[in-house]
């Protein structure tokens, strides 16, 4: 028995939407309820998870016809024991946020308008109808109408107004509506100049010819070039300043996705959902992609056209392409015009542009799966800003997020609006993003927060914007705000287990945590149980580092360091010394840089080229059919590596294949959060944080809880990363 929770957002009030629920579920003989909260209507169903899922079906497809389903959201929970079904209360004062929907891929009505040669929509790469198109990128004010948004400037011809006025057209009311009498227009400028031609033609030329392409999307500039060609590919990661951090590809179709990738149910409907995310899946040894596109990495990232300007793109292609963010290295995606061709001068060759102004930024979104669920990793486009709805009220608040991966959000009634990814707040640029992103959520839902929640870092930018809002301050504890983010999400009830693991965040004691077991309680939590603490040579350098977490643990647990050498080439005798010094090596308990040292040791990797890579690593290599484990007690609350390691180095000196190392590091670690769950007694189990991203290590985590009869709870609609600390905080400073 699950609980199915299902958010319908999109014109579904006032059109019998819950009548219909009310038919269908007693029909189905479920139990639950149905209301129409602040951003839609709500169902919560009791059942198993083959009738909820067929429930969920129904609900899509035989909804009223009035109706319009822009997004349906679906989080599964404990089950509630509902006795009936009912039509609850409506709640909620404000009507603000139900307008307010994310930007949705092309429906496949406008996909045959536009390769129809006798629609005059044929060819028009702004094509769009109420079901479909830019919605959260072009919004500058509420209510949602078209003077309101970034169409303002593109009055109507006749006839679009006649489709926008009649009730029964497919474009009754759709704002962005457009053709190509009335709307934006597209045109490719090159260094000799501006073409405003058989465009798509010329573009697809130059991709063809190995020159990389800016192209003005939905959210912001994509660099596209040929994913087959190892040369475009490395000339696109040399240009900009990208080492080995993979490219997304964006495939034709479906069809051809399935060629070159594994694909199963449910990923090949998320390809093809309205959000139409990146999805990370496992390539096939014969996929022909550049292996520049994603450099000793055994998965893709994948998303298909969510455009018509994509699709007419890729169909004059017919082979994959990388599509990747127009920006630098960690600043935030390229939106406008003249700032594009500034940044972007140095790396694309040409640019596919148009003249409809995007109001705000969003990255292509990415998920993949973990543990049958779809797990995001990075909201942004299609997600942003659906609300998150919690189960009790919320003081306005505005949560700050912590520093990489950062988004900011509100919180008001029963509902949480996470912005979109916003980076890492690294560049003045991100920052600029990140108080953009404030005023913009504020003025967008008329929004004034009571109180602000910040990270416990005093020296997070976040935090030091924080302060200057002159506004109550709630300060959150890093790894209490990643449990509180999934425990919102879960519907949980204090108190929990919470794993928390990540790289690296300020504990309440002054020092550097990441290997956390906290109880969360109703007010609080404690802090159960934790990593063995080690010195972290160079701080924050350690980070891009591995080695230098190898260098830690070897020098805590007091083994033999000289193994290392090898890896400092040019410095050991310096690198050596460091981590006995308590200035330069701050301590930590770390669980991402655990395993960081153990990739080093493994001879995975020495330096990281992106955040997190060596630990990817790790995953990469997993036999996921290896048994076997490494002994990780746990004393006085204290999980101790050192036996972990010392059972890894000797498998390293014998020569044992590193993807069997991998896995008994993997089975040690979740095999010793089943023995922590254990003592700590609680039924639920959260597991959140960075570190969770894997989801080798979620899968085997979560089973051997589950085989010892606890409840586990893992992200559905909330990145396990920093882009989930915002939610987390405001769900704490709120209640
Ligand atoms: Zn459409
Ligand atoms: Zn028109
Ligand atoms: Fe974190």
């Amino acid at each position: 028995m699950r609980r199915l929770r299902l958010c319908v957002f999109g014109a579904v009030q006032g059109v019998g939407f819950r009548p219909f629920v009310y038919r269908l579920a007693l029909d189905m003989g479920l139990k639950g309820w149905v209301l129409n909260g602040p951003s839609g209507v709500v169902i919560e169903v009791d059942g198993s998870p083959k009738v909820l899922e067929r429930f969920a079906e129904r609900v899509a497809h035989e909804r009223p016809t009035a109706s319009v389903v822009a997004a349906m959201e679906s989080v599964w929970l404990e089950p509630a024991g509902f006795q009936d079904f009912e039509i609850k209360a409506s709640e909620g004062s404000s009507q603000l946020s139900a307008w307010i929907l994310p930007d949705l891929a092309t429906c496949p009505d406008c996909l045959k308008e536009i390769n129809s040669p006798e629609e005059r929509r044929r060819d028009y790469a702004f094509t769009n109808c109420t079901l479909c198109g830019p919605r959260f990128t072009i919004i500058t004010g509420l209510p949602y109408d078209r003077p309101r948004t970034t169409m303002a400037g593109f009055p109507l011809c006749p006839k679009c107004r006649e489709e926008y006025t009649a009730p029964h057209d497919r474009r009754f009311h759709a704002q962005p509506i457009a053709c190509p009498d009335c709307g934006p227009k597209l045109w490719l400028e090159t260094n000799e100049g501006r073409v405003d031609d058989k465009v798509l033609d010329q573009a697809a030329q130059l991709i063809r010819d190995d020159s990389i392409v800016a192209m003005k999307g939905i959210g912001g500039f994509l660099l596209l070039c040929d994913a087959r060609s190892e040369e475009a590919v490395a000339k696109l990661r040399l240009r900009k300043k990208r080492g080995e951090k993979p490219f997304a590809v964006m495939f034709p179709t479906l069809k051809s996705v399935e060629e070159a990738c594994v694909l199963a149910w449910p990923e090949a409907d998320w390809l093809i959902s309205a959000a139409a995310p990146i999805v990370l899946l496992k390539r096939k040894p014969k996929a022909k992609i550049a292996p520049a596109v994603a450099p000793n990495n055994p998965r893709l990232g994948v998303l298909l056209p969510y455009a018509p300007l994509h699709h007419l793109l890729m169909q004059r292609l017919g082979f994959p392409i990388v599509a990747t963010s127009g920006n630098l290295s960690e600043e935030p995606i390229a939106k406008d015009n003249d700032i594009a061709k500034k940044k972007l001068a140095g790396i694309a060759d040409a640019f596919l542009m148009h003249d409809r102004p995007i109001a705000r930024h969003a990255d292509d979104s990415i998920v993949r799966l973990s543990r049958g669920h779809q797990l995001i990793l990075r909201r942004a486009r299609g997600f942003a800003p659906l609300p998150l709805r919690v189960s009790k009220p919320l003081r306005p608040v505005l949560a700050l997020g912590a520093h990489l991966k950062s988004t900011v959000a509100i919180g008001w009634d029963k509902q949480i609006v996470v912005s979109q990814h916003l980076g890492d707040l690294e560049t003045a640029e991100s920052l600029a993003a990140m108080r953009d992103a404030v005023k913009d959520l504020c003025a967008l839902y008329r929004f004034k927060p009571e109180v602000v929640a910040c990270d416990l870092h005093p020296d997070y930018a976040s935090t030091r914007f924080a302060e200057t809002l002159g506004l109550p301050l709630v300060r959150v504890q890093h790894h209490h705000a990643h449990v509180a983010a999934c425990m919102a999400e879960a519907d949980l009830e204090a108190p929990v287990l919470g794993v928390s693991w990540d790289g690296l965040g300020l504990g309440t004691d002054g020092t550097l945590w990441g290997g956390e077991f906290l109880i969360v309680e109703k007010k609080g939590f404690q802090r159960f149980a934790h990593l063995r603490p080690f010195p972290l040579p160079g701080g924050d350098a350690a980070t891009r580092e591995p080695r230098r977490s190898a260098l830690g643990l070897l020098f805590e647990a007091k083994m033999d360091m000289s193994r290392l050498e090898a890896f400092f080439p040019t410095d050991w005798q310096a690198a050596q010394r460091l981590p006995a010094s308590t200035m330069l090596s701050p301590r930590t308990t770390s669980a991402g840089r655990l395993f960081d040292g153990m990739a080093s040791l493994a001879g995975l990797r020495q330096v990281n080229d992106f955040e997190g890579q060596a630990a990817m690593s790790l995953e990469h290599c997993v036999d996921e059919n290896e048994l076997g484990t490494y002994p990780c007690p746990i004393k006085d609350g204290v999980v101790d590596w050192e036996p972990l390691l010392q059972a890894a180095l000797g498998d390293i000196d014998r020569r044992v294949p590193v993807s069997r190392i991998s896995a008994r590091f993997h089975n040690g670690l979740a095999r010793v959060v089943v023995e922590v769950a254990k003592l700590a007694k609680l039924k639920n189990v959260v597991l959140t944080g960075g570190v969770f991203q894997n989801a080798y290590l979620s899968e085997k985590t979560a089973a051997l809880l589950e085989s010892e009869g606890f409840k586990v709870h893992t992200h559905q609609r909330l990145p396990p990363n920093d882009g989930g600390i915002s939610a987390g905080q405001a769900f704490l400073a709120g209640s």
